[in-house]
């Protein structure tokens, strides 16, 4: 059985489509298992795009499934205990990357892909030598004189001195409770959140992803009309697609009848039925759209 090395395990990720792998030494404030030796952060990066589920959504299921694959590769063939770790808190770990910068959005970025990418954490049993990593070139993120995510996100939830999770769209998507009034009419529009899930308005408006910008897509996997409808084949692929904890029809619906409310009379139907729901957060979205 030959040694693994950070290149060995950089070669393995590529293969199963990870942009990079860093390997590193856990801390104790990472939370890792005992018997943790390295940390494996992969990254897998994806074209901006979708207007009802951005496309962090489907980079990082597939991630998920990738890395599964990967650890249990390298079990098989260099004989390592593998963990999978991405439930730990991975923005402090990058934090102390050098390859990775921070943003004011509090979001990780990387050269030339800024923050368009995915993330997903292996644990090893064997010690490895760390990746080398090049600093990330602070001048690619200028936030001390840009402040244009700050000014760009419409519920006011970057400050100058931190994040206000409540206060961002993201959160409150498809967590099975009623989005807060105010900003159900940013949900679905041109200049607003996503459709169903994800809002990004704070990494399109950043210049580190200008690039990445450029070869943004509109298209979606789904159309609303499937989505107002959300039958057991459309749940199945969209599971598929962004992962089966997403998967929850009661919380697509909710999220696809905010967006209708900004069709004018196209959807009228789909929202009255809708309105009758058993889900109470269903029935309140909808009764929403119809006042609208
Ligand atoms: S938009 Fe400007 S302030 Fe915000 S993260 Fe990007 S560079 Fe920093
Ligand atoms: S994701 Fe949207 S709501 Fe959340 S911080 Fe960024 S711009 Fe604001």
């Amino acid at each position: 059985m030959t040694a693994l090395t950070h290149q060995t395990i950089s070669q393995l990720a590529a293969e199963y489509g990870f942009s990079a792998a860093y390997c590193f030494m856990p801390m104790p404030e990472d939370g890792a298992p005992k018997g943790v030796r390295t940390l494996v952060l992969l990254t897998r990066t994806y074209t901006p795009g979708g207007r009802l589920v951005d496309r962090f959504y489907p980079c990082s299921n597939r991630a998920y499934h990738q890395a599964k694959l990967l650890g249990e590769r390298l079990t098989a063939e260099y004989g390592v205990q593998t963990w999978r770790l991405s439930n730990l808190r991975l923005k402090p770990m990058c934090r102390r990357l050098a390859a990775f910068g921070t943003g004011l959005n509090t979001l990780n970025y990387l050269p030339k892909i800024g923050s368009r990418f995915c993330m997903e954490l292996l644990g090893l049993s064997e010690k490895i030598d760390p990746t080398p990593m090049i600093p990330y070139p602070v001048d690619q993120l200028p936030c001390t004189r840009c402040r244009r995510c700050m000014a760009a996100c419409p519920t006011g939830a970057i400050m100058e001195n931190g994040f206000i999770k409540e206060r961002c769209i993201r959160f409150h998507m498809m967590n099975g409770k009623p989005m807060p009034e105010e900003m159900r009419s940013l949900i679905g529009t041109e200049e607003g959140a996503k459709g169903i899930l994800g809002c990004e308005i704070c990494q399109r408006v950043c210049p580190a992803n200008a690039q990445k910008e450029r070869e943004r897509s509109g298209t979606d996997d789904f159309t609303l009309a499937e989505l107002l409808r959300c039958d057991a084949e459309t749940l199945a692929h969209f599971g598929e697609l962004y992962g089966k904890n997403y998967a929850i029809r009661n919380r697509i619906l909710a999220q696809a009848v905010l967006t209708a409310a900004h069709q004018g009379e196209q959807y009228r139907e789909e929202m009255e039925a809708l309105k009758d729901s058993p889900s109470p957060v269903v029935a309140e979205h909808a009764a929403w759209a119809l006042k609208k």
